[in-house]
């Protein structure tokens, strides 16, 4: 994928536009790693949830698959489509521009927890489990959301 590549600042790793990228235009399949039950999720996972009980990921970032190091954002201009394990950009995206996707849309295990910096202006300060968003928030986000949070919130 040509026009998306992974750059590294310090030990922060983050996926960046090469070109501008026209709304709906990338389609980022996130469907191709090993599939962990959540009793073995730990920290040491890249990996997000696709059903009540199972996570999808890798133990290891792989160095050269960009789906390892797409960060989080409160403010995202990724979102899964249709609910499906496929990323696409919600907006237009500028060359240079960060690709996020807010990870609150893609976990919904309960314990859930993590600062948030991403400085976006809608910032949460925390990002959590879908349960754990106020409602409003969980109403805003649905449409951005993977299918089985869609499926329980909706
Ligand atoms: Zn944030």
């Amino acid at each position: 994928m040509k026009r998306l590549k992974i750059v590294t600042v310090g030990d922060y790793r983050k996926v960046v536009a090469s070109q501008h990228i026209r709304k709906g235009e990338l389609v980022i399949d996130m469907s191709h790693g090993e599939e962990i039950p959540i009793a073995e999720m730990d920290d040491g996972y890249y990996a997000f949830q696709i059903r009540e009980d199972l996570f999808l990921g890798s133990r290891e970032a792989d160095a050269g698959d960009i789906t390892c190091f797409i960060n989080h954002s409160c403010d995202p201009n990724l979102a899964f489509r249709d609910g499906d394990t496929l990323l696409t950009n919600i907006r237009h995206i500028q060359a240079g521009e960060e690709l996020c996707w807010d990870y609150s849309t893609s976990i919904d295990d309960g314990v859930f927890n993590m600062n948030c910096g991403c400085n976006s202006g809608n910032c949460r300060g925390t990002v959590s489990s879908f349960g754990q968003l106020d409602g409003a928030t969980q109403q805003r986000l649905i449409p951005l959301a993977i299918r089985y949070i869609q499926e329980k919130y909706r």
